[in-house]
């Protein structure tokens, strides 16, 4: 260690008391690769403070050394966004872990950024009440996070983003400035959204240390449903008429055949259908009447496009569990970290995406084998690519991102931008708009202290 890092680290060490300051690499090496593997950086020092004010008086320091910092929840993102590529401080939010209050009125829910979503579920399910998001990583991944990167996740066709959710935040700019935006209100319409600016920066903008999340009623019962299909086609349109049927529909996902067997494989599951289906679209509905029959009426009522169905009453864990095991057991499976692209079309060019995406790939890419699956109905597919060398990452990953966009679609439809995908920015915005995110970024962080390598690139 330097004497200007030993300094500092002594500094931090009186802000947040010593045990809170991880500097030796066998203790910080958690927080310097991310969660698919690929992205691994190093740090001098990780600080984990516990308040508001401790994120202040660390920012404070940090500015004052010039020192960059990036800012980690639980590090379950897939675009390297969280990790010190470059050496910076982490400051982890892990100890902001309070959850203050769940109000049933206002269905609201108060909480420190570093409370994992998962427990903020508990919180709010004891009240009869629901956090609006979900997703696979819910065991890890913390409230700051989701706001951070603006996730999507499983319910996001019934709820919309984490964005959506978001009422009220308090964050701490690189300078040590608290700012706070907090209204248990609806309707408040004085100057710009903060809150719904700060989700999606990706710690580009401040660090967030509390957020007040809008809740959700719950459906008292769902009706989960697993379908073999034999295009993407005919599973948008089911999707169509379950929702027209008068059903509503609290998640709709998508597989192949060739990521259904790789998570059989991986979990020693059995096949969840009796045909071999090129597609599988997991679909869960809620109703006001007898949802199940209704359900099944649609089904019936969609002849041969449906080639065999399961249907299980919510939440149904073993028929979603052929979905949610997809991300690990794509990991377990490559040989190198899987390229991980999460993209979204519009729904009417799904189908055409898809299937000109995957001969393509095998002309160029014949030894990447390629895992596609995601929330459909969002447009949102999660394109995998495993066994990709490290020289042939960038070209199949421009590829697929000149790919997407020649359909219309984004080259991040929830994941973010992160590393991954800086460099392929103009891809997905024109370069006025690029200047303008670059002016507010430089407005609010002037020193690029914060996360200086990830989106937008200065
Ligand atoms: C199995 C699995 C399933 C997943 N499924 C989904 C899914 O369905 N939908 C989806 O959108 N994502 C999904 N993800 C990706 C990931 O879980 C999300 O991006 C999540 O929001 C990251 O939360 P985190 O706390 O782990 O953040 P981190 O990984 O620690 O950080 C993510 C980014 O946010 C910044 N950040 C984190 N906390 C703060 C804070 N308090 N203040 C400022 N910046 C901060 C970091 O600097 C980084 O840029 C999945 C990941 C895995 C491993």
């Amino acid at each position: 260690m330097t004497s200007t890092t030993l300094s500092i680290v002594s500094e931090l060490a009186e802000i947040v008391g010593p045990a809170n300051v991880l500097t030796d690499p066998d203790v910080t090496a958690g927080y310097v690769t991310d969660w698919t593997g690929h992205w691994s950086g190093h740090t001098e020092a990780v600080v984990r403070p516990g308040s508001t004010a401790e994120v202040s008086a660390v920012l404070t320091a940090c500015h004052r050394h010039g020192l960059r910092v990036v800012p980690q929840g639980g590090n379950t993102g897939l675009v390297g966004g969280s990790i010190p590529m470059d050496g910076e401080i982490v400051l982890s939010t892990r100890r902001l872990t309070t959850i203050e209050r769940v109000d049933v009125v206002d269905r609201t829910l108060a909480a420190g950024a570093g409370v994992i979503v998962a427990q903020a579920q508990e919180a709010a399910r004891q009240h009869g009440l629901d956090l609006g998001v979900d997703l696979a990583s819910r065991d890890s991944a913390t409230l700051g996070g989701i706001v951070s990167t603006n996730a999507g996740g499983i319910r996001m066709i019934k709820n919309g983003n984490t964005r959506r959710q978001l009422l009220g935040i308090e964050a701490v700019l690189s300078d040590g400035r608290v700012v706070t935006r907090w209204k248990e209100l609806v309707k408040d319409n004085v100057g710009y959204d903060l809150p719904g600016l700060l989700a999606g920066a990706e710690g580009t903008l401040a660090v967030i240390t509390r957020v007040l999340m809008r809740l959700v009623i719950p459906a008292p019962r769902t009706q989960v449903s697993l379908v073999a299909v034999t295009t993407v086609s005919d599973a948008l349109q089911l999707v169509d008429r379950l929702e027209r049927a008068g059903l509503t529909l609290e998640a709709a996902e998508l597989m192949t055949r060739p990521g259904i067997d790789l998570v059989r494989r991986h979990h020693d599951l059995r096949a969840p259908l009796d045909v071999d289906s090129p597609f599988l679209l997991l679909a869960e509905v809620s109703g006001q009447r007898d949802t199940q029959a209704l359900l099944l009426d649609v089904l019936e009522q969609a002849g041969e496009s449906v080639l065999d169905a399961a249907v299980e009453e919510g939440p149904a864990p073993k028929l979603w569990r052929y979905r949610e095991s997809h991300t690990e057991s794509i990991s377990a499976e490559s040989s190198t970290p899987p390229v991980k692209l999460d993209l979204s079309t519009p729904l009417r060019e799904v189908e055409q995406f898809l299937t000109t995406l995957t001969p393509a790939l095998a002309e160029n890419f014949p030894d990447v084998r390629a895992i596609c699956f995601g929330h459909v109905g969002d447009g949102n597919l999660h394109v995998n690519l495993l066994d990709v060398k490290e020289t042939e990452r960038e070209r199949v990953t421009d590829f697929v991102l000149r790919h997407v966009t020649q359909h219309g679609g984004s080259i991040s439809a929830e994941h973010g931008v992160g590393r991954a995908k800086a460099p392929w920015l103009a891809l997905g915005r024109s370069p006025e708009d690029i200047n303008l995110m670059k002016s507010i970024r430089a407005a609010i962080d002037p020193a690029g202290l914060l996360n200086p390598h990830i989106l937008p690139i200065r």
